[in-house]
């Protein structure tokens, strides 16, 4: 198990959260991108554990989810399903993201031509990421 202790820019708020194994995630959709001028990355921990303190906002994104930032200095803080309200923490927050390899791109092709990240690691499409989190037939949302 990992603790992770994080702030953001001002150090307004803090955060931190354990992590059996950290691992990060980065998604290319065009909200993220748009909040957070590249790829949204966020860390994986243990959705329990996450403690934030300080003052956050939230920006209601769209009709599933919800993202956090820091009212004094704009800092991305997390993004939040609204169905399980797991906030996935933004790497940025933490020194050297966690020390956390990547793992994970969600929405690959919408990543800008002009950049790509290395690594051999699961690559996502926009279809692949669709599916994987639509509702299953049958599954209560
Ligand atoms: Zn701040």
């Amino acid at each position: 198990m990992v603790h992770l202790e994080g702030r953001c820019l001002c150090g307004a708020v803090t955060v931190s959260a354990d992590a059996q194994k950290p691992m990060l995630r980065a998604c290319h959709c065009d909200m993220c991108r748009r909040q957070n001028s590249s790829a949204f990355v966020s860390i994986a921990t243990n959705p329990q554990s996450v403690e934030i303190d300080g003052p956050v906002k939230v920006y209601r994104s769209s009709e599933w989810a919800e993202r956090g930032f820091c009212p004094e200095c704009g800092s991305t803080l997390y993004y939040a399903a609204l169905h399980d309200g797991v906030k996935q923490l933004a790497a940025g927050l933490f020194d050297n993201a966690g020390g956390a390899p990547l793992k994970l791109e969600f929405f690959v092709d919408r990543c800008p031509q002009g950049y790509a990240f290395a690594g051999d690691h699961k690559r996502l499409t926009t279809a692949d990421t669709i599916a994987l989190f639509a509702p299953k037939e049958g599954e209560d949302q």
